[in-house]
């Protein structure tokens, strides 16, 4: 064993499996595959001990914990925690002593000037990867110097308002939170990609490797196509090699260290990738990979000159197979009474004991394994929708808040049942389905899964993330979703909703400004987005600006001075209030600047309910005075409304990346159904032909202009519609996260018979 334990820094081929506290969640895996002999870049733990030492050593941490120690419901309070806290420990000095060995440890790393990522890794002394973890600090790109401030802003983001919050819903002591921070070379890639370590459709033991020139964030974005091979990994013959034409290629900026795109050199366009001892090195990873996890992985990897790297890897993974086992296990004989009736909104079953609630301050009474029964649920309530076993609402459709959100959070669901909130009583003992809709009277345990069970259903089985050309990504609608979203193996996200980041903090935003500042309502947006983007980067996230109707609007603090309108869902929301508010916006977007700044390059900006190239033009426009530069980063819009769709050519010479179609709005204006009127929701029919006819139009349009399309409304989980995008050659389809694993089977059966079709 080397010395280099010593000091403030546990490196990454020190750590072994008892280090977790030391090093935290993200620490403890580097480490393990630095362990496993799997050459990850290399890298050093400042661990969670040095924090500590910090705090105590300089005499800051009563004063700290102090600070922190509000009422978490005063949102005034949690912001001067936050300030109070990130001047303690920014504005103290760290020890010489443990400075020193931070700043030799970096300068082992490299020549003392690499370019390292630097990442939270939160630990608690009963939760070891803490699940609030993902919503403190990553910086990328650090070089020099500056890694020593950067390390205290992420021991500081453990006091954000946020994080605070979290805790204190949580029952966490502030005091037994720990925070390890990992220090990793960031690897410039000659040539990258990725690796499945078993045939991902078939499960035979053939390794699949994509690979493009370059960062690998061109293939994991899917912005070029890779040279694919396929291996026996018995043999270890190459038994297949597709060369595609690789016009573009991502590469670090020598001077920034962003990343930039830039065209292929001719001569390299068409050449092969991998040679035969690249492909070999490869697969000896991919076996070894797969051995030391007992699972086929889908592992990312990067080529430096002669050595090969390993960025991360991660099981192929399935999705809950509930809702399938739940509709076979339907007996049929011994059914309970039907209680209440509505739609089955988020599948799986439940059993649990009733908690009405009919106000916020009753959000106490929800135990965990409860059963929440309320009119409707707002943002506020997700902390204890988190808790409860099941929901059940009187109001709301599929693409309700209810709906969305228990999907997002895998909680079974049955919204829209009417009465329940009247023929409910609390404690009473019921068993919801989320896939048929029913509740009835008594705990049916056989049916409710066990915790357990519950598991096993999202363990991976045999590869079964299929490789499509259309990429398949995920819906995501609250920040807390994202890890669930990201362990789906998607793309990417298609559609990152801003409106729950704001409506949690229940103020609208001109309440939120007034109250807190404009500084504190920019930060809210940037941790909301940054949590999901840290983790998925690199693959692309795409956030759409705010679209919340004035009637939701209504129902916060501040909803008073929001306008009185008959018809919400025509009125003063999306892009219309943006632009009519170009100050508020202009925060939204200066979310999106930081968020570039600190090195989020995956994240995509997508603007609601355009209708024509001058709305696009006019929010361009705000985009650039807000310090984005749109021909830089990737941007675009939802189509929404016939109009849009009628008129996406003059958009694409506006400029667009992207255009996506939000066919929940989409259906509701080409029909003339309102989305959320339970009267006509038998005439809400997002497969109507005139929605298809429009649909692929613009596809059509789109193509000819080389601007990319998709889908993000709830229809794109449907296999009808995945069908008929698939065949109009649509460039990605986003799916709800329990609907992501069908999706990719769906558009990988259609591709199939495309090509199959072709060659007889
Ligand atoms: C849509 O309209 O399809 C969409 C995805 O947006 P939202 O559901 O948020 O209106
Ligand atoms: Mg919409």
């Amino acid at each position: 064993m080397t010395q280099r334990a010593e000091g403030p820094v546990l490196w990454l081929d020190d750590i072994g499996s008892d280090d977790l506290g030391a090093v935290g969640g993200k620490g403890a895996s580097l480490g393990e595959m630095t362990g496993a002999g799997l050459p990850v870049p290399p890298g050093f733990v400042v661990t969670a001990g040095s924090y500590r030492t910090f705090i105590e050593e300089t005499g800051i941490a009563e004063d700290l914990f102090e600070a922190v120690a509000v009422d978490t419901d005063d949102s005034a309070a949690l912001a001067r925690a936050e300030a109070r806290a990130e001047e303690l420990i920014l504005g103290t000095e760290m020890p010489e002593e443990m400075r020193q060995g931070i700043v030799d440890a970096y300068a082992d790393l490299d020549d003392g000037n690499a370019f390292v990522a630097v990442r939270s890794s939160a630990t608690a002394e009963d939760l070891p990867d803490a699940s609030f973890a993902g919503q403190q600090e990553t910086f990328l790109n650090v070089q020099g110097e500056a890694l020593v401030e950067r390390i205290k802003e992420c021991w500081a983001s453990l006091f954000t308002q946020r994080a605070i919050y979290y805790r204190g819903e949580q029952g966490f002591d502030d005091r037994n939170v720990d925070i390890a921070v990992v220090v990793q070379r960031m690897v410039d890639a000659d040539k990258s990609g990725v690796m499945f370590t078993s045939h991902p459709s078939t499960g035979e033991p053939k390794i699949i490797i994509e690979a493009a020139w370059g960062l690998g964030e061109a293939v994991v974005s899917g912005s070029v196509s890779p040279d694919n091979y396929v291996v026996d990994r018995e043999t270890g013959e190459t038994v297949e090699t597709t060369v595609a034409e690789k016009k573009v290629m991502m590469e670090k900026d020598a001077e920034t260290g962003e990343t930039v795109e830039r065209e292929v050199p001719e001569d390299k366009r068409e050449a092969v990738v991998l040679d035969d001892d690249e492909i070999a090195k490869l697969v000896e990873l991919g076996r070894r990979a797969e051995e030391h996890y007992d699972a086929p992985q889908d592992v990312e990897w990067a080529i430096v000159g002669d050595d090969v790297y390993m960025l991360q890897s991660r099981p192929i993974t399935t999705i809950s197979e509930s809702s399938a086992e739940a509709a076979t296990a339907d007996g049929g004989d011994d059914e309970g009474e039907v209680l209440v009736r509505g739609l089955g909104a988020s599948p799986g079953v439940a059993a649990g004991p009733v908690r009405i609630v009919r106000k916020l301050d009753q959000l106490d009474k929800v135990g965990e394994g409860d059963v929440i029964v309320t009119e409707m649920t707002t943002p506020d309530m997700v902390p204890a929708m988190k808790r409860a076993s099941g929901i059940v609402t009187d109001e709301g459709g599929m693409t309700s808040h209810a709906a969305i959100v228990s999907r997002e959070l895998g909680v079974p669901a049955v919204v829209g049942a009417g009465t329940a909130t009247e023929a409910l009583s609390d404690g009473q003992e019921i068993t919801i389905d989320g896939d048929k809709g029913t509740v009835v009277a008594g705990l049916r345990e056989k049916e409710a899964k066990t915790e357990e069970e519950d598991h096993a259903d999202v363990r991976p089985q045999n590869p079964v993330k299929p490789m499509t050309a259309t990429e398949v990504k995920v819906n995501v609608s609250i920040p807390e979703a994202a890890h669930r979203a990201a362990q789906t193996g998607a793309d990417g996200v298609g559609l990152l909703r801003m409106e729950h980041m704001i409506l949690s903090t229940n103020k609208t935003p001109e309440r939120y400004i007034a109250d807190h500042g404009e500084e504190a309502y920019v930060e809210e947006i940037v941790e909301g987005v940054r949590g999901v983007a840290d983790e998925f980067y690199p693959r692309p996230v795409r956030v759409r600006t705010l679209d919340a109707p004035t009637d939701e609007f209504r129902q916060l603090e501040g909803g008073g001075d929001e306008p009185k309108e008959h018809n919400p869902m025509l009125g003063y929301r999306g892009i219309r209030r943006s632009l009519d508010r170009p100050d508020t916006f202009a925060h939204e977007l200066e979310a999106f600047r930081r968020l570039f700044e600190m090195g989020y390059d995956n994240v995509e900006v997508m603007f609601p309910l355009v209708n024509d190239a001058e709305d696009v033009i006019r929010a361009r426009n705000l985009l650039e005075d807000a310090g984005v530069d749109p021909e830089k980063r990737r941007w675009g819009v939802m189509i929404e409304t016939p109009a849009s769709a009628l008129t996406v050519e003059s958009m694409c010479e506006a400029g667009i990346d992207f255009a996506s179609f939000g066919t929940n709005d989409l259906t509701q204006y080409t029909l003339a159904v309102d989305r959320n009127n339970e009267n006509v929701a038998d005439r809400f029919d997002e497969l109507h032909p005139g929605v298809l006819a429009l649909i692929g139009e613009v596809i059509e349009t789109c193509r000819e202009h080389d601007v990319a399309t998709s889908i993000c409304g709830q229809a794109g989980s449907k296999p009808e519609m995945v069908r008929f995008l698939v065949n109009e050659g649509v460039s990605s389809i986003s799916a709800n996260i329990d609907a992501v694993r069908d999706v990719q089977h769906e558009v990988k059966r259609v591709e199939q018979k495309l090509l199959l079709d072709s060659v007889r």
